[in-house]
């Protein structure tokens, strides 16, 4: 059976995970009337969240106890598993017919096996991965890729709907939003990489490398992903990271990962991995993702003032 709200009475909601994408979600949820409680791992990001009536749980086992509805928003695959599975994870405090809605991106068969774990206790597991930055999650505009069995997503709509401005259902199987997720963010990765490799290409040739990406924007794509990313490139507006460079690289390893697994071919992927990883191994981690140009300007042999001189920097 699955948990339901009684009739205008907005179902308890935990969010456990208040980092850059978290944090503005427990806002939105809260703002939106639900009544909620909060864990963080590292103590104080909850503070404000307190300071407007949220509630403050010990551990995930004591969030899972206080919401009918949980939402995890961590940052890895380890992370969900560990929350989720540990000594004081979710499971033990979750009721039977309560709900776990994991945001993160992860890998299919992690999303597989926490389904599978859920099942077994008597709660559902639904995976509602999400497209867009902090600051999309702050206007309550991401774009969620839910799956899940029926009455389980049904249930969390009005949440899911307090944070969106769009949701897909892919189907009954959380794995399959998972994968979604990944295709959208090998499509970014991809976007990242091919941008990079132009900046490099115009830049070295002593263009300007806003107005060419306006040019080919406006001629070619129309696109807001592309401007808004192009323009941190060529701003080098890499810090604060709305996407950390290290979870990219987690990315692009997933899909490779996932690709192995279905004997795919993603050469593509294989590229964009190189340069991630290159950018982290040089402490970039916890730049911007975008900082993935630099990796190639500086293979072409561009050097590093001139971003700031040619383009006038935002750091
Ligand atoms: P983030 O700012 O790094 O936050 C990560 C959160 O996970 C923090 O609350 C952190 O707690 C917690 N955490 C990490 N390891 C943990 C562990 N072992 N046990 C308990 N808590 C742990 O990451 P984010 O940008 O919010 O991203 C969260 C997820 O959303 C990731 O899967 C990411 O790929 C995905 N995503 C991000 C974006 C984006 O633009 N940022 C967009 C779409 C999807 P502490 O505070 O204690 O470190």
């Amino acid at each position: 059976m699955v948990a339901s709200s009684e009739q205008g009475v907005p179902d308890a909601v935990a969010v456990v995970g208040l980092g850059n994408m978290g944090l503005p979600i427990a806002r939105n949820l809260l703002a939106a009337g639900f009544p909620l409680t909060v864990y963080n791992r590292t103590p104080g990001k909850a503070d404000s969240l307190v300071g407007s009536g949220a509630k403050l749980a010990a551990s995930p086992r004591d969030a899972a106890a206080r919401g009918r509805i949980v939402v995890t928003m961590l940052a890895d695959d380890r992370a969900v598993e560990e929350v989720t599975l540990g000594e004081h994870g979710l499971l033990v405090g979750m009721k039977p017919g309560a709900i776990h809605v994991g945001m993160s991106t992860v890998e299919p068969a992690t999303s597989g096996r926490l389904a599978a774990a859920h099942a077994a206790h008597g709660s559902h597991y639904v995976a509602a991965p999400v497209f867009g930055r902090p600051e999309t999650a702050a206007q309550a505009k991401l774009y969620v890729i839910a799956a899940g069995s029926g009455a389980a997503l049904d249930a969390c709509l009005p949440v899911l709907e307090a944070l969106s401005r769009g949701i897909s259902r892919v189907g009954e199987d959380p794995a399959r939003a998972s994968l979604v997720k990944l295709a959208g963010n090998f499509l970014l990765a991809a976007m990242l990489e091919a941008l990079g490799e132009v900046f490099a290409f115009v830049e070295k040739a002593g263009l300007d490398r806003l107005e060419v990406l306006q040019t080919l924007n406006g001629a070619l794509f129309a696109s807001a992903v592309y401007q808004v990313n192009g323009e941190k490139m060529c701003r080098g507006a890499f810090s604060p990271a709305g996407f950390q460079m290290a979870l990219g690289l987690k990315d692009v390893r997933l899909v490779l990962r996932t690709a192995d697994h279905l004997g795919v071919l993603m050469p593509l992927a294989g590229v964009a991995h190189d340069h991630f990883l290159s950018a982290v191994a040089r402490g970039r981690g916890d730049l911007d993702w975008t900082a993935v140009s630099e990796v190639l300007r500086e293979a072409a042999g561009i050097p590093r003032a001139s971003n700031s001189e040619r383009q006038g920097s935002a750091t």
